[in-house]
């Protein structure tokens, strides 16, 4: 597939035309960002891992029923996906709390939740990503009724995927964010999945396999994104 014009480059992916316009060419690069780009490194091999990851994910969630824009992998680095006109708001889900929850309602933090919560926050950086409501969603016509509603019952499901797949590899799913996009007038699960956009804690000693450990200095970031995607079965050659 030929790597046409760049499009976007945000923190952590770059994004190019393909020959076929309903195509797009992601690349997974090893910058690493948080605190809404405060915090920036270049963690290496971390663009790999990622984009392998990535690739099981989105193939699990699609062999259960979940539209994803992923289309093949065709590099270490880079896959192809659908071009979607993408809705500037993230989906949150929560299995426990900790982060942002925490500091927003004052809750403790570990609280294993009676059901699964859902927040929609705003994409946007500088106003750093405020939580919103279907009413700001729908009032601005950032997303429709329907696609609100889809985003929110394809979210929950992602949670009610993965929860189990994580489980058996020994990991809890704690928490994780979703964006979506149109594509033939469906709504699609576009960007990624990985340990830089979710908590993965071992079972057994809740110790943090995702992006927590670039956040809090805690070290070993790749190579604990390595031990989750070892232990759900993703190859990723060396
Ligand atoms: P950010 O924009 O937050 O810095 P990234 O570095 O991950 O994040 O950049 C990837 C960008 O590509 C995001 O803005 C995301 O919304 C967008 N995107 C993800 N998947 C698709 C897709 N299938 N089609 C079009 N845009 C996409
Ligand atoms: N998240 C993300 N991108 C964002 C904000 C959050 O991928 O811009 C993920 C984050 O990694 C975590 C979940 O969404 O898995 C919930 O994040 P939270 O709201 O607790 O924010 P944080 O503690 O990172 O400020």
């Amino acid at each position: 597939m030929e790597r046409g014009e760049l499009l976007y480059s945000g923190k952590a992916k770059s994004i190019y035309r393909t020959s076929d316009k309903r195509q797009l060419l992601m690349e997974f690069r090893d910058d690493t960002s948080a605190f809404d780009g405060r915090k920036t490194e270049a963690l290496s091999r971390k663009g790999k891992v990622n984009n392998y990851f990535n690739a099981f994910i989105m193939e699990s969630l699609e062999d259960a029923g979940i539209n994803t824009h992923f289309d093949s992998l065709v590099g270490d680095t880079q896959s192809l996906v659908k071009n979607l006109d993408m809705i500037p708001v993230e989906c949150v889900v929560r299995n426990i709390t900790t982060g942002s929850i925490c500091r927003r309602l004052g809750v403790e933090e570990n609280i294993e939740l009676e059901t699964p919560t859902f927040e929609f926050f705003l994409k946007n950086d500088e106003l750093h990503d405020p939580m919103i409501n279907e009413y700001h969603i729908r009032s601005f016509g950032w997303a429709e009724d329907e696609e609100i509603k889809k985003m929110t019952a394809y979210t929950l499901k992602t949670n009610a995927i993965l929860s189990p797949l994580f489980r058996k590899a020994g990991i809890i799913l704690v928490d994780f964010k979703l964006e979506f996009g149109r594509f033939n007038g469906d709504i699609v699960l576009g960007d990624e999945f990985t340990p830089d956009g979710c908590r993965l804690w071992d079972s057994e000693t809740r110790e943090k396999l995702d992006k927590d450990r670039f956040r809090q200095n805690l070290g070993d970031v790749v190579e604990s994104y390595e031990i989750a995607a070892s232990r759900l079965g993703v190859s990723i050659p060396d």
